[in-house]
């Protein structure tokens, strides 16, 4: 018998899980803080639950799906990222990211993505399935307790404070295992993260923007742009053909106008693609009178792939458009280029 993957359980199913066990209500929420407040590793560690009912759980559910197979730091130790295998022999890829006063771990929602953005390490490889909410939460869970043990030692930092759903896969075709997801991570007699310290990152998903907008959940969302006039963004976000740009500001429009919540752009910057004074220009046109902040990533290079980031002064001339134009901007330097830490590389160079 397969062991029940406890993670992926609001806490009603939990208790439900415990009642069947004959445990009383108490013992569910005893177990709950364990795994979401307490951060423990294994049944063991929850040392207030009795014995034998430890040794029942340990045999009859588990709170591991991910394997830790490798975990590359970069050299100044303030980016980690791992690779981490799941019971299917599928690979994931989890980022952790140590700032001064945050820690933010990037997460992956789907092993591949359908969606094939050509620049993508992800993308090239394709699909193979949806993560599990469990799954998703595991990713975050694991940099905790990482950060719980060492983080002093670190950036003095020793819990998650961010959360963005990055990593590999397109969030909102996995909506519903996204938005449990979200939900667990931000219960507030759980792990308890504020809706506003996650973000989603989205390719363009029409529909799935809609549903997010009548969530009462005030997440952040950002959306790849990556290009502003269709025929480019075509072939840079194939989904596009399907939600071009048009419809996909109409469904920003009605996003804000009903979360009031400003969105961001994510714009890769790729070297002769989409990185000259005109592209910006377009950019700049699309965005006027739209609240949203442009961050400009310029390009981690696919191994294999003959596009590069642009040079510097490239990127501040992009940059320098935007600001004449008043549309908030930032250029977002890649975080561990040196380990491969942009969306599924990591993955990609272990394919064996
Ligand atoms: N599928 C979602 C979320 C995962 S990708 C999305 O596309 O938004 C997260 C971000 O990483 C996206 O903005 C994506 O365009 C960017 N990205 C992918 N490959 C990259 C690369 N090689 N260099 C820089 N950014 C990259
Ligand atoms: Fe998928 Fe996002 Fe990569 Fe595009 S950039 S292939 S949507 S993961």
């Amino acid at each position: 018998m397969t062991p029940t993957y406890l993670l992926d359980m609001a806490f009603p199913a939990l208790a439900e899980f415990m009642a069947r066990l004959g445990q009383p209500a108490y013992r569910a929420r005893q177990l709950w803080r364990w795994l979401y407040v307490g951060l423990a590793d294994d049944f063991e560690a929850m040392t207030d639950l009795p014995a034998d009912l430890r040794r029942r759980l340990s045999q009859e559910a588990t709170i591991h799906a991910l394997h830790l197979l490798e975990e590359k730091v970069a050299p100044d130790g303030l980016t980690r990222k791992g690779l981490f295998s799941l019971p299917d022999g599928e690979r994931l890829e989890a980022v952790l990211m140590l700032y001064r006063e945050r820690a933010t771990v990037c997460l992956s929602t789907q092993v591949g993505c359908a969606i094939g953005c050509p620049f993508c390490a992800t993308g090239l490889g394709g699909f193979r399935r949806n993560l599990s909410s469990g799954e998703m939460v595991e990713q975050v869970l694991h940099f905790s307790r990482l950060l719980r043990d060492a983080g002093r030692d670190w950036t003095g930092v020793t819990q998650v404070t961010n959360v963005v759903f990055m990593g590999m896969g397109e969030p909102l075709a996995n909506y519903e295992a996204t938005l449990e997801a979200v939900r667990r991570l931000h219960d507030p007699t759980g792990f308890n993260l504020g809706a506003r310290r996650m973000t989603i990152s989205t390719a363009g998903i029409v529909p799935g923007i809609l549903r997010l907008a009548e969530e009462d959940l005030p997440v952040n969302l950002a959306i790849s742009l990556h290009a502003a006039s269709d025929d480019l963004r075509d072939t840079l976000v194939p989904l596009n053909r399907r939600y071009p740009l048009d419809e996909l500001f109409r469904a920003l429009q009605a996003y804000t106008e009903r979360t009031r919540r400003r969105v961001s752009f994510e714009y890769v910057l790729i070297a002769k693609v989409n990185d000259g004074p005109v592209h910006a220009q377009l950019l700049a046109r699309r965005l006027r009178g739209f609240l949203g902040h442009v961050n400009l990533i310029p390009l981690n290079p696919v191994p294999g792939l003959a596009w590069q980031a642009p040079p510097r002064p490239v990127v501040e001339a992009f940059k320098g458009i935007l600001e004449k134009a008043h549309i908030p901007v930032s250029v977002r330097l890649e975080r561990g280029v040196e380990i491969a830490a942009a969306c599924g590389q990591l993955r990609a160079q272990k394919k064996d």
